[in-house]
This record gives structure tokens, C-alpha cells and sequence, in this order.
């Protein structure tokens, strides 16, 4: 019988924008693959989506700003909202599906500035740029900007400010096989993760960090030039993927993967319906 997936957590994230990783055990490539392109695509976001000019004297014009504030990162708080097609406004914008975020900035005579993503207020606090620090535009002398942003949910396959993540990757687990034999330091050297080292006292190799190796294959390399081809083996097993998330901060990483997680179960839940009903069907009409 097939083992069943689990998973091992090697990284938990202290902060919403504090990346994860972990071990899916007993799974394959395309269940990885998957889980990662709903993260990208599927999994919703807030992100600025309209934005009214109310005066801009600036030299940058009001669709690069608006470019620019579209992505912007804005942390989202799922249970709050709906979208804006499917909310009860009918799809007119209702505090319910939309969030409004204001700024104004002006500048005195002699004064230069540059506005950042903190001068954005938002209407509801919860929701918010995720960093106050992201520049937005810098401002010369007698120049005004006050605009109202307005952020709804979206999902990364329409735009790629709504992607709640920055990186989305996996690798095959590293399995690595050294022979307890004396060989060169030449081979740990050549490793730049630092997952091997030399034990100098038995002069052998040892791993001391195996989750740091991504299978880059240098200290194999290594082990050719050196004349000692098989002090060392590497390879990534396909049953056992490492996944790395990186969240842009707008929702906690461990959330990002189980709204995955719970999109992958509901598609395959409609599929199993779907499925069950047709062949019911089938089966009426030929009795
Ligand atoms: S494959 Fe690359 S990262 Fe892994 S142990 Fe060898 S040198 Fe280090
Ligand atoms: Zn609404």
C-alpha cells in the first residue's frame, strides 16, 4: 500500500513576511508542482485596483503612480472580505469587498520629499501596506498629491500583484552518501552551503546540514578532480519534496499554504460530484 503524505516543518516563520519550509514526504513532483501554482495563481489578495486623482502636480503621471501603488502589498484578513463580483453590493464597491486608503502630500517651496508607503491611510487599519517603508514617488519643490486608492481582492492569475508570495519553490530531498574513508578536504571546501565538512583529526567528510543542500553537484565535481569519484554520492529523491514559501507579507505563509491546500480539496471535491452525478445519470437513462 501507498504510505501516506506528512509533512516536517525545518522552518517556521516568526513574522507575517517570514518565509516557511518544509518536507512533503511520500508525494511526487506534479502534487508539489500543484500546490505551488494554486499558491501563485489561486490563493486571493488585497492589492490597489482603482485610483482617483484628486490633484497631481508631480511630474509623474497618474497611471505610473497608480502602477506603482497596485503593488504595493496589503495585509489581507480573508475572513473579512468578499470579492467584489460576488459580493452583496452587486459588485459596486461596499466596505464589505473594497478597502480605501488615502494620501496627500504637498511640499513647501523649498523642500524636496519623497513619499512612502506609510502616508497611505487606510480605512480600516487590519488592512494595510505591509511595510511603511516603499517609496511611491519623490516630490520637488511646491508639488501636491492627494489621491484615494481603493484595494480588493484578486488572485495572482489575473495580475501579478495580487500573488501572496514572492518565492514559491521546491527541490527533491538531498540524499547524500559519504564512505567513511580518508579523502580530500577539497570535496567539503568545494561545498558553498556548508553542508559538508572536513573532520580533520579522521580525514574524512562528513554532512552536517543535509536541508542546506540544493543539489548543485560541486563537491561530486570536486570528488572527480580530485581522483576519489566514490567518496560521495548525491541525489534528490522525487518522494520527498522540500518546499520553500516566501510570503510578500500580505498573508502569513502557513495560511497561503492551506488556503492552497483547502482550493486543491474543494476542486477535487466538485470533480468527485461532478463525476458521481453523471454516471448517475448515465445510469437512469438506460434503465
Ligand atoms: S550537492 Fe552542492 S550543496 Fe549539496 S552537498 Fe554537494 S556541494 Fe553541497
Ligand atoms: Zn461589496
Amino acid at each position: 500500500m501507498d504510505k501516506n503524505i506528512d509533512v516536517v516543518i525545518l522552518e517556521t516563520p516568526e513574522e507575517d513576511t517570514d518565509p516557511i519550509r518544509f518536507i512533503i514526504r511520500n508525494t511526487t513532483p506534479a502534487f508539489a508542482n500543484t500546490l505551488r501554482r494554486i499558491m501563485i495563481a489561486e490563493v486571493p489578495t488585497l492589492a490597489i485596483e482603482d485610483v482617483i486623482f484628486i490633484e497631481n502636480t508631480t511630474p509623474l503621471q497618474d497611471e505610473f503612480i497608480a502602477h506603482r501603488l497596485g503593488l504595493i502589498p496589503i495585509t489581507t484578513d480573508l475572513s473579512m472580505l468578499n470579492f467584489k463580483d460576488e459580493c452583496s453590493c452587486g459588485g459596486a464597491g461596499c466596505s464589505l469587498c473594497t478597502v480605501s486608503l488615502t494620501l496627500e502630500a504637498e511640499t513647501a517651496e523649498d523642500e524636496t520629499m519623497v513619499v512612502y508607503s506609510r502616508s497611505l491611510k487606510s480605512s480600516d487599519p487590519i488592512l494595510s501596506p505591509v511595510s511603511d517603508k516603499i517609496p511611491i514617488i519623490k516630490m520637488a519643490p511646491g508639488q501636491r498629491l492627494i489621491l484615494e486608492a481603493i484595494a480588493e481582492l484578486g488572485r495572482g492569475k489575473e495580475h501579478a500583484k495580487w500573488q501572496p508570495v514572492s518565492t514559491a519553490a521546491f527541490q527533491y530531498m538531498p540524499e547524500i552518501e559519504v564512505q567513511p574513508r580518508k579523502t580530500d578536504p577539497e570535496i567539503a571546501e568545494a561545498c558553498p552551503r556548508g553542508v559538508l565538512q572536513y573532520n580533520e583529526e579522521e580525514e574524512t567528510i562528513e554532512v552536517v546540514d543535509l536541508f542546506q543542500c540544493n543539489l548543485c553537484m560541486e563537491c561530486v565535481k570536486a570528488a572527480k578532480r580530485v581522483d576519489d569519484p566514490d567518496v560521495i554520492s548525491v541525489k534528490g529523491s522525487p518522494e520527498h519534496i522540500i518546499m520553500r514559501i516566501e510570503p510578500t507579507g500580505a498573508l502569513p505563509a502557513e495560511e497561503i499554504v492551506f488556503e492552497a491546500a483547502n482550493i486543491l480539496k474543494e476542486r477535487a471535491t466538485n470533480f468527485l460530484e461532478s463525476l458521481k452525478n453523471e454516471i448517475t445519470k448515465k445510469q437512469e437513462a438506460n434503465e
